[in-house]
C-alpha cells in the first residue's frame, strides 16, 4: 500500500512536469530572437520614416483617385526595396466618388456660415438648397418619425460621441452615418446633415462614407463640425424655425478601382502557412491620412522588414496586405477574402493596426481553443512593453472582418484610441499627430507576436 502510494505520487509528479513542459509552446530560442528584434524596433525610427514619406510624397489618397495610384506605386517600390520575397498587385473594383464643392449657411433666424464636409457617396444639391431643419438623436427616432415631419426638410442627426480607449462610441454611432440617408430619403427629406462622429472641440467636420447606392440616388449629405452642431442645437432648443442653405456638388462613377498590394516573406518550412499583417493604403481626401491609416501601413511594413533582416527566414510566411479602399466600404478586404478563399484555412492569424497612433495597451485575441496556452504565452512576452492581456473576443481591424467571418484567428494589438477621433477623417489627420515613441512601441509589439507565430514549432 505504501509503495503504491509512493508510486502514484511519483506518477502524479511526472505528469505535472510533463504537462508544464508541454505547456510552453514557445522555445527559448524563439523568445530570444523576438526580443532582440523588439530591441531594434524600440531604438529605430524607420517606421516613422515610412509614414513620413507616404504622407509627404503621396499625401491624401482617396480610393480610385490619381493620388491612390501614386500610393500604390509608392507601396510597390517601398516593399520591393524592403527585402520581401514576393510583391504583387491584385485588382479591386469599386465605384469612385469625389467631392467637388461644399458650403452651408444658416439662412434664418441668425445668418452665418457653417463648417461642413460632404459624406462619401453624397449626392449633389444642384445649386443651393434652402430648407427648414428637423432633428433627431438616433436612427430609431428617425425611423419612427411620421413622413410629414420629415418631407421637404433637411434632416439633422444630432448624436454626440464620447472619447473611449477602444473607440467604442464611434463604433456604436457609425450606423447613423451609414444608414440615416436611406430612412431620411424614404420619408421625403431633401438632404441630410449629421453631427460629426468625432470627439474634441476643434472646428473640423469629420467626413466618412454612407452606404453605397448603386443607383446614385443618395441624398446630398454632409457632416457638421461639433461647434457648428452645437450652434444648430441651441437654435432648435429655442423653439425657432431653423432654415439652412446647403450647396454640395459631388461626382460618382460606377467603374473604378485600385489594387491590394501584397508582399510575402516566404516561410522556410511551412510557406503555405500565413501570418497576415494588414493595414489600408487609401485615406480620405481631407487630411494626409497619417493616423488613418498611414501609421498602420508603417507599423506592418516596419515589422516585416525587421523579420526579413534576419539571416534565416522564419518557418511560416509573413504576409503584408495593404488593402484598397477601406474607407468607402471595405472593398479591398472583401476582394482579398474572395481571391484567397482557397488558402484561408492556412491563415494562422491576422492582425491590423487601424486605430491611430497611440501606444498599444492591450492584447486581445479571437482564436480557437486549439491554441491552448499560446495566447497567454504571447501576452507574457508583451508585458515588458506595458501591454495587458485582454479577452478572447477581439473585434479586429476593419479589413479583417471578412476573414474573421470565415474563421481566420484574429489578434487585437489594441492601440490607445482615446484621442484618435479628435482627428479622424478631418484636415487635421497629419504627421505631427504621431508620437515617435508610441510608434516604436507598436512595431516592437507587432514584431514579437509576428515572429513568434511565424517561427514557433
Ligand atoms: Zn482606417
Amino acid at each position: 500500500m505504501k509503495t503504491r502510494t509512493k508510486f502514484s505520487l511519483f506518477c502524479a509528479l511526472f505528469a505535472v512536469l510533463q504537462a508544464s513542459a508541454d505547456e510552453s509552446l514557445l522555445s527559448d530560442d524563439n523568445i530570444k530572437t523576438a526580443k532582440s528584434l523588439a530591441a531594434i524596433a524600440l531604438a529605430s525610427d524607420h517606421a516613422h520614416t515610412l509614414v513620413r514619406d507616404l504622407t509627404t510624397q503621396v499625401g491624401p489618397r482617396l480610393a480610385g483617385s490619381d493620388a491612390d495610384k501614386r500610393a500604390v506605386a509608392w507601396a510597390k517600390t517601398t516593399l520591393e526595396k524592403a527585402g520581401f520575397d514576393v510583391v504583387k498587385l491584385e485588382p479591386v473594383e469599386f465605384p469612385v466618388w469625389k467631392r467637388k464643392l461644399e458650403s452651408a449657411r444658416i439662412v434664418a433666424p441668425y445668418p452665418q456660415k457653417l463648417i461642413i464636409s460632404s459624406l462619401g457617396f453624397s449626392g449633389s444639391t444642384n445649386g443651393e438648397l434652402v430648407a427648414p431643419v428637423v432633428s433627431f438623436t438616433s436612427l430609431a427616432a428617425l425611423q419612427d418619425a411620421a413622413p410629414e415631419q420629415v418631407a421637404g426638410k433637411i434632416v439633422f442627426m444630432n448624436r454626440q460621441i464620447e472619447r473611449h480607449i477602444n473607440g467604442d462610441d464611434y463604433g456604436d454611432a457609425a450606423p447613423i452615418r451609414y444608414r440615416s440617408n436611406t430612412f431620411a430619403k424614404e420619408k421625403g427629406a431633401k438632404a441630410l446633415l449629421i453631427r460629426s462622429l468625432g470627439t474634441g472641440s476643434h472646428r473640423f467636420a469629420h467626413t466618412g462614407a454612407m452606404t453605397y447606392d448603386e443607383f446614385d440616388t443618395n441624398l446630398p449629405a454632409a457632416a457638421l463640425s461639433r461647434p457648428d452642431a452645437d450652434q444648430l442645437e441651441r437654435i432648435l432648443d429655442s423653439g425657432q424655425e431653423l432654415v439652412l442653405g446647403l450647396n454640395l456638388d459631388t461626382e460618382q462613377r460606377k467603374e473604378g478601382g485600385s489594387f491590394n498590394v501584397i508582399a510575402d516573406i516566404v516561410g522556410s518550412e511551412k510557406p503555405e502557412e500565413i501570418i497576415l499583417l494588414g493595414a489600408h493604403l487609401d485615406s480620405w481626401d481631407v487630411g494626409t491620412g497619417a493616423l488613418d491609416d498611414g501609421v498602420g501601413v508603417a507599423i506592418i511594413i516596419g515589422t516585416a522588414e525587421l523579420i526579413a533582416s534576419l539571416p534565416k527566414r522564419p518557418r511560416r510566411t509573413i504576409r503584408v496586405v495593404l488593402f484598397a479602399n477601406e474607407e468607402q466600404g471595405g472593398w479591398g478586404a472583401k476582394q482579398y477574402a474572395k481571391a484567397h478563399a482557397a488558402e484561408l484555412q492556412n491563415h494562422v492569424a491576422a492582425a491590423e493596426p487601424d486605430l491611430g497612433a497611440g501606444r498599444i495597451w492591450q492584447f486581445e485575441t479571437q482564436v480557437p481553443a486549439s491554441w491552448k496556452s499560446l495566447p497567454e504565452e504571447l501576452a507574457n512576452q508583451l508585458s515588458f512593453l506595458g501591454i495587458e492581456r485582454g479577452g478572447n473576443k477581439t473585434r479586429g481591424g476593419p479589413d479583417l472582418q471578412p476573414l474573421k467571418e470565415l474563421g481566420v484567428p484574429i489578434l487585437g494589438l489594441n492601440q490607445d484610441g482615446t484621442y484618435y477621433f479628435d482627428y479622424h477623417h478631418t484636415e487635421d489627420d497629419t504627421l505631427d499627430k504621431i508620437e515617435p515613441a508610441a510608434l516604436r512601441q507598436s512595431v516592437a509589439a507587432y514584431v514579437i507576436i509576428s515572429y513568434l507565430l511565424a517561427d514557433m514549432e
